[in-house]
């Protein structure tokens, strides 16, 4: 099991729009929400008691896990120290938004071998959308900062980038910066889905921080609408392919794109990320004072299965509601997934993501199936050459020569394969390969 420790609940330094995560300071109105060493030292020392594993990874997140202070991360990895057993190896990861990263701390995770994800949503442009200050004003400057930090430091790190409806038409753009301007190596996306109802639309599309405090409702994962900064199903698919086709060309084994990894490993029937696995239930939210929950995604009352401090996380984590929250996502499949020609690689989706009707009327699809769908059905052939050229023994980066020949003999006035729409020589057939072209 994965364990993403909130150590400042859902509470945050800045005021991204989209995020949702902001509305659950209400679960704990008389909080500061602020793990307690308490509290932090059982969550270490349950992790590793319930790991018979050579690796354990002890996972920070927010709300904005900075906002703890260095000292509280430093007591953390002391104590992490003092209960690892000597066979075990610990890993430690740490989520932020990079805003307060400065020298030391990131002396402190190159120290500790952290590994940092950094939330950048791309360009500035395109990232100052929604991830935004209190005081409204865009957070990239203060973000490349902190980039500029882990950098100097030599801390591994990798972007989590969310796909939002202001850069889905911009994937190419997104993923260039990353590569050439920051230099980035390991690359995550994020499908941004709001859910709302006819009540709450409204509100909800007015953002979720300190800005609108006193309008805004608890988000839980209800409603059939979606707000209009959420990713549509053909964008986030449209995003994916664009940036396949450009690293398909020119980046295989030199940029890590997780959703590219866990598609060809997915061909191996080895499924690494819960979404796009046939059952899920093993990654859990821990808030700050001990409650545990099924997921990171479902920090709501009826997915509370119990504090660490009365039961241990491992019995939670066993539990027959939990076993359930898990199979349920195989369970409920719609007829039209179970039927699906890419199943084997799509699973049907996050389970918060199923609001919608399948074709044939059915509830309970996932709002993303369009763009799930033509994102595996597109880089199935590639996948498939690629895990041929692993299965002779050669490196799965010759696929670029192979994309090479082909492209040689294309018409380069014919549509591009990304689906674009526009020629292939003025899309992805362009010589050159940078985010100035
Ligand atoms: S509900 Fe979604 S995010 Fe949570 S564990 Fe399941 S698949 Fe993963
Ligand atoms: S692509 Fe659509 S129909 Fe196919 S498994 Fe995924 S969500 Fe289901």
């Amino acid at each position: 099991m994965h364990v993403m420790a909130k150590p400042s609940g859902s509470t945050c330094n800045i005021d991204c729009k989209y995020c949702f995560f902001l509305s659950k300071e209400a679960l704990y109105p008389d909080s500061k929400h602020r793990m307690s060493d308490a509290t932090m030292e059982a969550y270490i020392r349950q992790l590793i008691e319930s790991h018979r594993t050579p690796t354990i990874t002890i996972a920070w997140q927010g709300g904005e896990p900075t906002l703890l202070g260095l000292d509280f991360f430093r007591r953390a990895v002391a104590v992490a120290d003092q209960y690892c057993p000597s066979n075990q190896t610990l890993e430690h990861t740490f989520q932020t938004n990079g805003v307060a990263l400065d020298d030391e701390w990131c002396m402190f995770f190159k120290e500790k071998k952290f590994l940092v994800g950094i939330s950048i949503d791309g360009p500035q442009p395109l990232h100052d959308v929604n991830r935004v200050l209190r005081n409204g004003k865009g957070s990239f400057d203060l973000v490349m900062k902190g980039l500029d930090a882990l950098h100097r430091a030599g801390v591994e790190y990798n972007i989590l980038c969310t796909v939002h409806r202001a850069n889905q038409d911009h994937g190419r753009e997104v993923y260039r910066f990353f590569r050439d301007q920051l230099n980035a190596t390991f690359i995550q996306f994020i499908p941004i889905i709001e859910r709302a109802t006819e009540q709450t639309i409204q509100i909800a599309n007015k953002g979720w921080g300190e800005s609108n405090r006193d309008k805004r409702v608890f988000y839980s994962q209800v409603g059939s609408l979606v707000t209009e900064r959420s990713v549509t199903p053909a964008g986030y698919g449209s995003f994916l392919i664009d940036i396949f086709e450009e690293w398909v060309r020119h980046d295989v084994g030199r940029v890590f794109v997780q959703l590219f990894d866990i598609s060809l490993e997915a061909h191996y029937g080895r499924h690494l990320l819960c979404i796009h696995s046939p059952t899920c239930g093993q990654g859990l939210a821990l808030e700050h004072n001990g409650d545990l929950y099924s997921c990171d995604h479902f920090v709501e009352p009826s997915y509370l299965l119990g504090n660490i401090h009365l039961t241990h996380m491992l019995s939670l984590a066993a539990s027959v509601q939990q076993r359930k929250f898990g199979q349920d996502k195989r369970d409920l499949l719609t007829s039209q997934c179970q039927s699906c020609t890419v199943r084997n690689f799509c699973h049907g989706g996050c389970p918060k993501d199923r609001f919608m009707q399948s074709d044939d009327r059915e509830p309970g699809h996932n709002y993303l199936c369009e763009g799930f769908y033509a994102f595996f059905k597109h880089v199935q052939p590639t996948m498939e050459a690629m895990l041929k050229l692993l299965n002779e023994g050669s490196p799965p980066a010759m696929v670029m020569t192979q994309m090479r020949s082909l492209d040689a003999q294309r018409d380069p006035y014919s549509g591009c394969p990304c689906g674009s729409g526009k020629k292939f020589k003025f899309c992805h057939g362009a010589r050159k390969s940078s985010t100035l072209s």
